[in-house]
């Protein structure tokens, strides 16, 4: 079946919305319309809508809270599945270890775990604080500081194979993460399982409001960004002191510009394209290639028509 002909019976048989800026789904407002537009809201709904995906061969973008995303300015081709309406609640049980458990489906907001967290006494999470997003994408990009990241609190996680719609629990021991990035594709996480240890309260409180006014004080989180633009080249270089030491503080494509906050971020400063990020990081790209011989690889996920960022 062609992608049209698929397009049409997908949008026939679900709740779907059609033609949707893609701009209203990431954190960096920018992008094009996606095809079709699901939201499901559990997920006998989600494997119904993924179902008809696969038998009309139509592909599947999955987006979390687009915190971590740049989608191109033609959109996406397909169906594109927001996951932030699968989360059922918090709960915790007892974990191996005298850990204490906490689960959570994909789409809950990883901020929402936090405070769980928070309020229960549980440490483990604080270097957390302030991370936009849910918990489903802080675990398929490994989410967290320069010092650690969410990798070392997974128990285990339910996944589903986008290709066999098979649903599977998978532990950690079997999972592989490295730097911003959990080796899995072409599978969905459905649920999370974080092993956390009961802590003192007033310590947890204190140290979740420390990171956060750091992070408040040393990132611009009040404009529209995806986070860190590109990775840390290894412990000894940060991304964002090359990119000040080349002198691109400020600099700007269009309404794209390199924050004065934190060089590592390019934030959108009124309508910026896709293009015009691209565009900002190719610059930069070249200019710390020839100052100092590195080459910088994004960290944000590139996604929908016009190739991939990290490439
Ligand atoms: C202001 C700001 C501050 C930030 N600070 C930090 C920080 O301190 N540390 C840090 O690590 N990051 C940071 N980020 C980046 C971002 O918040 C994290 O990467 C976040 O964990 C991404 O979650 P998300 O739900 O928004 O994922 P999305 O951006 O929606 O998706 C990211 C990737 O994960 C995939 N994905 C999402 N959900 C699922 C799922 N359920 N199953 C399978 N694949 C999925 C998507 O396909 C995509 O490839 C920041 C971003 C912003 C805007």
């Amino acid at each position: 079946m062609n992608l049209h002909s698929g397009i049409q019976k997908i949008k026939k048989a679900f709740q779907v919305s059609a033609d949707v800026p893609m701009k209203q789904y990431t954190r960096f407002k920018v992008g094009g319309p996606a095809d079709l537009l699901a939201v499901p809201e559990n997920r006998q709904e989600l494997l119904a809508i993924l179902t008809a995906a696969k038998d009309t061969s139509v592909p599947v973008t999955i987006v979390g809270g687009g915190s971590n995303l740049l989608v191109s300015d033609q959109g996406i081709r397909g169906l594109v599945i927001v996951t932030t309406h699968l989360a059922s609640g918090i709960r915790s049980e007892k974990g191996p270890d005298e850990t204490i458990l906490v689960c959570a489906d994909a789409g809950e907001r990883l901020s929402a775990v936090c405070r769980y967290t928070k309020n229960c006494g549980l440490t483990g999470l604080e270097f957390c604080a302030g991370i936009p997003g849910t918990i489903g994408g802080a675990v398929m990009m490994n989410a967290g500081t320069a010092s650690q990241g969410i990798c070392n609190k997974i128990q285990y996680l339910d996944i589903l194979d986008l290709d066999t719609l098979a649903v599977k629990t998978i532990k950690k021991q079997n999972l592989i993460f490295t730097y911003r990035r959990l080796e899995l594709d072409n599978h969905l996480i459905l649920g999370t399982s974080l092993a956390l240890k009961a802590g003192d309260p007033k310590t947890v409180q204190q140290r979740f409001a420390a990171n956060m006014k750091r992070k408040q004080t040393t990132q611009p989180m009040h404009l529209p960004s995806a986070g860190c633009f590109f990775k840390n080249p290894d412990q000894k270089y940060s991304a964002g002191k090359l990119i000040q030491d080349a002198g691109l503080k400020g600099a700007c494509c269009g309404d794209a510009r390199v924050s004065e906050i934190h060089a590592n971020y390019i934030v959108n400063c009124g309508n910026a394209t896709c293009e015009e990020i691209l565009a900002l990081k190719k610059r930069i790209q070249k200019a710390v290639f020839d100052r100092y011989g590195i080459m910088l690889e994004t960290e944000v996920k590139m996604t929908g028509n016009g190739g991939k960022t990290d490439e």
